[in-house]
């Protein structure tokens, strides 16, 4: 699998990226990206107003950033640290099917 960490100059920077396969995969922090039905997706008690506004902007940027994505042309797919460190293997087995599923290299 050849891809290049760290894409700042794409949207988002995603954290593993291919220009010529158009994939892009993102590893999320379930607090700081408000993972949707997650227990650690919490928003603290304390400042609350605070960080709800603030996770419900990182998850506007989030869905901004996808669509940005796919408007040029990229598969995009998103691995909650929750589902890693529940599962790496299934974790695993997402990533190698959502790789292999797009246009081969040639
Ligand atoms: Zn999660």
């Amino acid at each position: 699998m050849r891809y290049r960490l760290q894409n700042r100059d794409l949207p988002g920077s995603p954290d593993f990226a291919n220009r010529k396969q158009r994939w892009a995969v993102f590893a999320h922090g379930c607090f700081w990206h408000a993972h949707p039905g997650c227990a650690r997706a919490t928003i603290p008690k304390r400042n609350h107003e605070f960080w709800a506004t603030k996770l419900a902007r990182n998850r506007q940027r989030d869905a901004e950033v996808v669509a940005a994505l796919e408007a040029e042309g990229f598969r995009v797919l998103t691995i909650w640290a929750c589902e890693v460190e529940r599962d790496s293997d299934s974790a695993r087995r997402a990533l190698e099917v959502f790789l292999r599923s797009g246009p081969q290299e040639t």
